[in-house]
């Protein structure tokens, strides 16, 4: 790498291998981390810290924690035999001793010399004449400036053939090198306004920090910048959307008001009214709303969408209404059938199964405009369908979708207006991470009636118990469903086919304790509970539930078969459903109060909780109890938690704990790249001021135009333009 003549000869861009210990070796290592220029080095920050700041006497040592203790090199010593050799170094402070010793690393020998004053860190061990430490880390006190105390040492991601010390070192000679190189984020009084360290202190801070209260310090100034900047993008985002985005204003009037209420068969609660306010508010608009509608499960979504979609009817434009499952699919066309029955407006349903027939005429009723209202699975409207005039786009359970999705639609130079719904009630702060760029409505109320729904988790001898009192509920009239995990034992595979790919599938549950040969002497009621349908069905049909008419609904089943198994339920003609978590989401049938959940542990909160809504929907209390087989700490967290509480909002918060974010929603499927620094657990306080400061930032400054915004600006584009498609703004 030549230096040419105004240009230090290393920068930002330098390629690893050339900095001082670097090496081609090296670099090849690195570049598998995804590091290959000094700036990667620079800003690939410790994934933890090993604290060293516990320094204490001799006297006060213990076994077991991180510890410093200082002292005199007294004697040094190195002892050789089969094929070990081991360096042992005493070190004195004051009457007590300490012996530091390092195997077959002769050349430590080397490193000490009598009188010197070392920080050794460690774990002591307790033998028999004086505590030892074995392989210390060593900080030689050599000035009166060295500060004898401990400190924290980064731990670097790794790969095969890298210490810990290689990075360290080269990080070193990063910072030596291109500190001063660096340039500033943020524009000229900000840091300070702000209480951020600028980029030249925080930098070395938090790959060597002098303290633990230097590496927050550090820390929070690189959290802020990652969280403002994804905040900057979403603003950026909602900006674009809002000045350069044209949509049909479907402006709503009393008369049309008055024309689709006449047809809703109960009065709106005073959340749904405020919702139907907000909503129609943005769809009178001439840039298209980006609306997210979150309500517990059961909180009445559905007839507040059917007003949005009623409105762009009435305006003449289509409707897409998009579901996760072809179940929740076909039960929107019943609503929308039964609502609507008398008046004019053609549906259509697009899903998977239909013959291709119906599927062309279709597609050509909705090229025409003739078919105002399409619903259908997310993957099959998105594959290509014309829309004569789309208006608005609807997609209900929207976390069982990539946030982004929403994007794959086609659609005119003229966009649709979106409304985006969910139950599964999020943390805030993911919410403004990963629908940042949206605007909010919470239905605060539920419809009027609404019976909470009792849960337990009894140990399993208590079984025949409960399904003694499900038999006599059934007898009162009610009807049932009984959920297990796997359609069949055995393959997760078996899982992944289900339509909504329960998160939890993929995560290879604890295999069941397998059988032993004394499996007759075992009591019926200890035995493991039903992991897969087949087995449920067996022996309830043949046991508990032999005197009721059982139906089973799974995702592997034909479209037809499963819309029968739907049907025969809905219509009482099945009074217990023995399912998958196939009908997790969004399935209505109020007269359904109980239910039991088998292998309760392979499901997540969230998951729980959705299918629990499935019985909480009618004038009638509804029960709900889980077995499981597999016990661990989390699970029964978890499952103590879901008894605990009917609060999808407090429930989401837990599993948000207990998971962490990444999980909760599948950072796999919302398509915005992780974050790196920042922790939306530990990290609530500095999003919410993240969050407040871009939107000030872009409504003083539209598009983030002005020179002291160009590096924020660029960052932000860089790391999101892509997934929000800000391309445009730059
Ligand atoms: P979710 O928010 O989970 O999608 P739904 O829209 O399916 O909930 O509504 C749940 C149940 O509540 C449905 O049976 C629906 O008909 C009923 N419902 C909704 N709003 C009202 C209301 N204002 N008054 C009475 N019942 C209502
Ligand atoms: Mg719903």
């Amino acid at each position: 790498m030549p230096p040419s003549t105004d240009k230090p000869a290393v920068d930002l861009s330098t390629p690893v291998q050339f900095l001082k210990g670097g090496g081609a070796h090296r670099a090849e290592q690195l570049a598998r981390l995804g590091v290959t220029t000094v700036r990667d080095l620079l800003f690939n920050f410790p994934r933890d810290y090993q604290d060293l700041t516990d320094v204490r006497t001799i006297a006060a040592l213990e076994e077991g924690p991180l510890v410093s203790v200082l002292g005199t090199v007294e004697e040094v010593d190195m002892r050789d035999g089969g094929g070990r050799s081991i360096v042992g170094v005493l070190v004195r402070q004051g009457d007590d001793h300490l012996r530091a010793v390092w195997f077959n690393q002769p050349f430590m020998r080397e490193k000490f010399r009598r009188g010197q004053t070392v920080l050794l860190s460690g774990r002591a061990r307790q033998r028999s004449t004086r505590w030892e430490m074995a392989h210390p880390h060593v900080k030689w006190i050599e000035t009166e400036q060295d500060e004898p105390r401990g400190s924290l040492l980064p731990i670097y991601p790794l790969t095969e053939g890298l210490a810990q010390r290689h990075v360290g070192q080269l990080v070193r000679a990063a910072l030596e090198a291109c500190l001063d190189q660096l340039e500033e984020v943020f524009p000229a009084g900000y840091l300070e306004h702000h209480d951020l360290w600028p980029l030249r202190f925080a930098l070395p801070q938090i790959h060597f920090p002098d303290s633990p209260e230097d590496l927050e310090r550090a820390r929070r100034r690189f959290v802020y910048q990652e969280l403002l900047v994804l905040q900057l993008a979403l603003a950026l985002k909602r900006q674009q959307v809002q000045s350069s985005l044209e949509a049909h204003p479907l402006e709503l009037s009393a008369k049309i008001d008055a024309r689709i209420r006449r047809l809703f068969p109960f009065p709106l609660t005073a959340g749904q009214n405020q919702a139907v306010a907000e909503i129609a508010a943005d769809m009178g608009r001439a840039y298209p709303m980006n609306r997210l509608l979150q309500g517990d499960v059961g909180s009445g979504k559905t007839i507040v969408a059917v007003y949005a979609m009623l409105l762009a009817v009435a305006h003449q434009t289509q409707v897409a209404l998009m579901a996760p499952t072809e179940v929740l699919a076909r039960q929107h066309l019943d609503t929308l059938d039964k609502l609507l029955a008398g008046s004019n407006t053609r549906l259509g349903l697009l899903a998977g199964g239909q013959s291709a027939k119906t599927r062309e005429e279709t597609l050509a009723g909705i090229a025409a405009g003739e078919i105002q209202i399409v619903i259908g699975t997310q993957a099959v409207i998105a594959a290509g369908v014309d829309f004569a005039r789309l208006g608005l786009v609807v997609i209900d359970e929207q976390h069982k979708f990539g946030v982004r999705q929403r994007a794959a639609l086609k659609h005119s130079a003229v966009h649709p207006h979106y409304l985006v719904m969910t139950a599964t009630p999020i943390p805030r702060t993911v919410s403004m991470t990963l629908f940042g760029d949206l605007d909010v409505t919470t239905l605060i109320d539920s419809p009027p009636g609404r019976q909470n729904v009792h849960t337990y988790f009894p140990p399993a001898a208590d079984r025949p118990r409960w399904w003694e009192f499900f038999r006599k509920k059934l007898r009162e009239g009610r009807q049932a469903f009984v959920i297990v995990p796997l359609v069949a034992r055995g393959s997760v595979a078996d899982a992944l086919q289900e339509e909504t790919e329960p998160e939890e599938a993929l995560a290879e549950p604890p295999s069941p304790a397998p059988a032993t040969l004394f499996d007759e002497d075992v009591p019926a009621e200890t035995a493991p509970p039903p992991v897969s349908l087949e087995e449920a069905y067996e022996h309830l049909a043949n046991g508990e539930l032999e005197a009721f008419r059982l139906g089973l609904i799974h995702g592997r089943m034909s479209s037809s078969e499963k819309q029968a198994a739907m049907d025969d339920f809905r219509a009482g003609r099945t009074q217990v459903l023995v399912a998958t978590s196939v009908v997790e989401v969004g399935v209505d049938v109020p007269n359904a109060t109980l239910m039991t959940i088998e292998s309760a542990e392979r499901f997540g909160l969230a998951q729980l909780h959705q299918l629990r809504g499935r019985i909480s929907r009618g004038m009638h209390p509804g029960y709900c109890c889980v077995f499981t087989g597999v016990e661990n700490d989390e699970a029964r967290a978890r499952l103590a938690a879901f008894v605990e509480s009917s609060d999808g909002f407090r429930l989401s918060e837990v599993d948000f704990e207990l998971r962490g974010p990444g999980d909760v929603l599948g950072t796999r499927q919302h398509g915005l790249p992780p974050l790196r620094v920042a922790n939306l657990t530990r990290d609530a306080a500095t999003l919410e001021e993240a969050r407040r400061d871009a939107r000030e930032m872009v409504e003083a400054d539209p598009g983030l135009t002005s020179e002291e915004h160009a590096l924020l600006r660029r960052m932000a584009l860089v790391r999101y333009g892509k997934s929000l498609d800000l391309g445009d703004v730059g």
